[in-house]
């Protein structure tokens, strides 16, 4: 991960806040050199640019050097990257300034004063959007016509289609939609459809369902609102319903990560992650796969936290957290499960393959030099416990038998991950 900055005070603040979402800051003082930098970046990272900087900065422009202007620096950023401007109320209050700067390739804009950690945090943020967002699934009832679905589950967005209205909320509990569309022939049909999706206790609290019109109807409409559905779309003109499911997936995304994802290192947390995993175990049900499924604790931490404060605590969380994930499969789950607890789930991986992997990641933690003074480095470690399906089926009782093994590690002495109760012989550990 690295972040550019182009920014002239609080440097030594930002790098620390930085430094606990393991960032890499460049700062830069020169126009031309940051234009360089930028144009020969890949847009892996994001460019923060700081406008107050530019009243005290000199550009060499060819005439000699003089103060940069705001539409001479936009000019020359290259064009297939975006940026993050800062820029002071005053800035903020002049509209057309305004306006020129979110139209400049802008991913985002920040309002001075703003804390450095509060900085940090929204970039990371940005940073974790980023990444490709979560497949968004949508169950369809009824006839709709000209989708381009190929470019559709591009954008990330899976639409399944089911014919018979009776069984809608049978799927729906097998599928988990996020988002359910009905045509309006269909609802005019059996307009019980969307009460009886509402009203099931277990019903996705987020999901959301929409009305799909061939023409407008405005007393239909109205009927539908009622009767629960959240949204009424037109469908008459393909593009417009896609530009629409576009948008809405986009929002549904947001809502599941504020509900499901951990904030401070991006991860599933508890609630994301039961979802995930039932979803994994009733695959691995259907593809005969097994699971390797693993709880991990941090070592004596509060210990850590006590000696070099909660921070610094805070700090070897996520510097665990990248490490784990950097090792993870495509098809793997990992989740902060509590504060320094995590579970992983290992796709298509037996017991003794999920301790293996998870050994391996312990030694890759154990490795990670902390400077918590000074010349003074030190290394920390966790202990885990694993359990696989299909021994342990539920979701509930793999947690359970990796918790009880995450036991045997703390108690056996900690830094090791178990799989079977005292077996030392199925113990890994240095
Ligand atoms: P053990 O090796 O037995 O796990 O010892 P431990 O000290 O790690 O014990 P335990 O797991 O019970 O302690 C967890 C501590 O982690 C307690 C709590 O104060 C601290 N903690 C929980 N969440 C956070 C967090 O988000 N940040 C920080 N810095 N500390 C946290
Ligand atoms: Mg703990
Ligand atoms: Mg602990």
């Amino acid at each position: 991960m690295c972040q550019s900055f182009f920014i002239k005070d609080n440097r030594s603040e930002l790098l620390l806040h930085a430094h606990k979402y393991d960032f890499d800051i460049v700062f830069f003082d020169e126009v031309s050199r940051f234009v360089e930098a930028v144009a020969r970046d890949n847009g892996d990272n994001l460019y923060v640019i700081d406008l107050d900087a530019l009243h005290t900065m000199q550009a060499d422009m060819g005439d000699g050097r003089r103060t940069l202007m705001l539409g001479e620096l936009l000019q020359r950023l290259p064009g297939d990257h975006s940026y993050i401007y800062l820029q002071s109320a005053r800035q903020g209050g002049r509209f057309f300034l305004q306006q020129r700067l979110v139209d400049s390739n802008c991913l985002a804009y920040a309002e001075k004063p703003i804390a450095n950690d509060v900085l940090v945090d929204k970039l990371f943020n940005l940073f974790v959007q980023k990444k490709r967002g979560d497949l968004v699934r949508v169950a369809v009832l009824g006839e709709v016509a000209g989708l381009d679905e190929a470019n559709l589950l591009l954008r990330r967005i899976e639409l399944v289609r089911h014919q018979d209205p009776t069984t809608l909320h049978v799927r729906v509990k097998e599928l988990q939609p996020d988002l359910i569309l009905v045509s309006d022939t269909e609802y005019a049909r059996t307009d019980a459809i969307v009460r009886v999706l509402k009203r099931n206790i277990e019903a996705d609290p987020v999901r959301e369902t929409a009305l799909l019109q061939r023409r407008p109807d405005a007393a239909l409409a109205r009927r539908a609102l009622l009767d629960g559905f959240d949204a009424v779309f037109d469908m008459s003109d393909p593009a417009l319903l896609e530009a629409q499911l576009l948008n809405r997936a986009g929002k549904i995304r947001i809502n599941k990560d504020l509900i499901g994802k951990d904030r401070a290192t991006g991860l599933l947390n508890k609630v994301g992650l039961q979802k995930k995993a039932q979803d994994l175990i009733r695959q691995a049900a259907q593809d005969g796969r097994p699971l390797a499924y693993g709880v991990i604790d941090i070592d004596k931490f509060k210990t850590i936290n006590d000696t070099w404060g909660h921070s610094f605590g805070d700090i070897v969380i996520k510097r665990l957290s990248l490490t784990l994930a950097s090792r993870l499969g495509e098809q793997d789950l990992l989740s902060r499960f509590g504060g320094e607890e995590f579970v992983l789930v290992f796709w298509d991986c037996s017991l003794e393959e999920g301790q293996r992997r998870m050994d391996a990641m312990r030694q890759a933690f154990c490795a990670i030099p902390f400077e918590v003074g000074r010349g003074d480095i030190r290394h920390f470690s966790f202990s885990g416990g694993v359990a696989a399906y299909p021994a342990h089926r539920s979701e509930n009782e793999l947690f359970l038998r990796a918790d009880a093994m995450l036991y045997e590690a703390k108690q056996g002495g900690r830094n090791r991950i178990c799989a079977q109760e005292s077996g030392a012989w199925t113990m890994a550990t240095d």
